[in-house]
């Protein structure tokens, strides 16, 4: 068994959220549990810990078992792993930790996108079209990314409007206003997001993607122009609305289909990134190791991948669960978002090794599960 003092460092004081309360007195009392290295978990988030605008008081309560209050008396790390983005790793974590009441740090938080940060040094300074997202935000993540040379469709049409006729150019919109896209070559699309304009989107990417010179007003070609990455293939995601809407999976169909349609069938080569692709749990097992070398500086991450047992706890059979038995992680399914079988039902195409109700049942039995290992049960 590998344990850990306490490190504090990895629970940022967040005293203003949830300062001087006695949540806070008990996130106090819970950061003097020491740490139990043998495992972690992964969770989803939407459908598991929250439901769109809504929060579920299993999911407090999960990251508060979690945090050291069970009977290992032992604090587990843990990862949020979503297929949602759109907004910063940093962002996304203080939206949480003041929803489920704990101190998440970026660097606890998995975005569809948040892997495609590898590609930035391939492409510092490589203009690279970013498709998806609100206004200019994905544009600003590609950034911190290290991605130095972005445009978005916005951009383009502010350079011609005529390029989309079908939605009006507000006035200052488009920081590439100026830039000569007929000249200005693109080297990648990088669908970081859900399109907030299919139509628009659609005519841009597929501009650039078949142009023979790569640039968004070029002559088109029967051949692919730049590599195409995209961070999301869910088709349907699930929010307030009573049934599921086109996710990014939609967009990379229309994609696919206009290529098809206008090529006459050439071969439109992607790279995918989130659930349930392997880069996704790559990416997450190094956040992890990360965590566990912050508690315990003098292991090694050798030391630490043989012994530790990775859960991944989540809604979507087809996402969270085909890529957690995929990567060897133990995978838990709950009932309480896309998956809805009843007592004793499991999903027949992607079988998960445990069925619960909700996530604290989930973190209850992974509880369990350690303390069997651990030969205490
Ligand atoms: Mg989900």
């Amino acid at each position: 068994m590998l344990l850990a003092p306490v490190h504090r460092g990895l629970w940022p004081r967040t005293a203003g959220p949830i300062g001087g309360s006695a949540r806070w007195r008990r996130l106090l009392q819970t950061q003097a549990a020491a740490w139990h290295l043998d495992a972690a978990v992964a969770f989803d988030i939407d459908g598991v810990l929250v439901r769109g605008a809504r929060t579920l008081d299993e999911g407090r309560r999960a990251l508060r078992i979690l945090g050291g209050d069970n009977r290992l008396g032992r604090r587990i790390p843990f990862v949020l792993l979503t297929n949602g983005g759109g907004v910063s790793e940093a962002a996304k974590a203080a939206d949480l930790s003041r929803r489920l009441g704990v101190a998440i740090s970026p660097q606890q938080v998995v975005l569809a996108h948040s892997p495609m940060q590898a590609l930035a040094a391939q492409y510092a300074s490589r203009h690279i079209l970013v498709v998806g997202g609100a206004g200019r935000r994905c544009a600003d993540i590609a950034r911190a990314y290290g991605f130095g040379n972005v445009s978005t469709p916005d951009d383009v049409v502010a350079w011609r409007p005529a390029a989309w006729p079908f939605m009006d150019v507000p006035d200052g919109s488009g920081a590439g206003a100026g830039r000569d896209f007929a000249r200005d070559p693109f080297h990648a699309v990088m669908v970081l997001h859900d399109s907030f304009n299919f139509g628009r989107d659609l005519q841009v990417a597929t501009d650039v993607l078949r142009s023979r010179d790569a640039t968004a007003g070029g002559a088109p070609t029967g051949r692919q122009s730049v590599p195409l990455y995209m961070s999301n293939s869910d088709l349907v995601f699930s929010n307030e609305y009573p049934r599921p809407r086109f996710g990014q999976g939609a967009f990379h169909v229309c994609l696919h289909a206009m290529w098809d349609a206008l090529t006459g069938g050439a071969a439109l080569e992607h790279t995918r990134f989130g659930k349930p692709f392997r880069v996704q749990y790559d990416f997450a097992e190094r956040l992890l190791d990360r965590l566990a070398l912050d508690a315990a500086p003098d292991t090694s991450v050798p030391q630490l991948r043989a012994r530790r047992r990775i859960y991944a706890v989540g809604d979507n059979p087809a996402a969270d669960i085909a890529g957690a038995n995929g990567a060897g992680w133990t995978s838990v399914l709950v009932r309480t978002g896309v998956f809805a079988g009843g007592p004793g039902a499991n999903d027949p195409a992607h079988p998960a090794a445990m069925v619960v109700d909700h996530v604290a049942d989930a973190v209850e039995w992974i509880i369990d599960s350690e303390r069997k290992r651990m030969g205490l049960a």
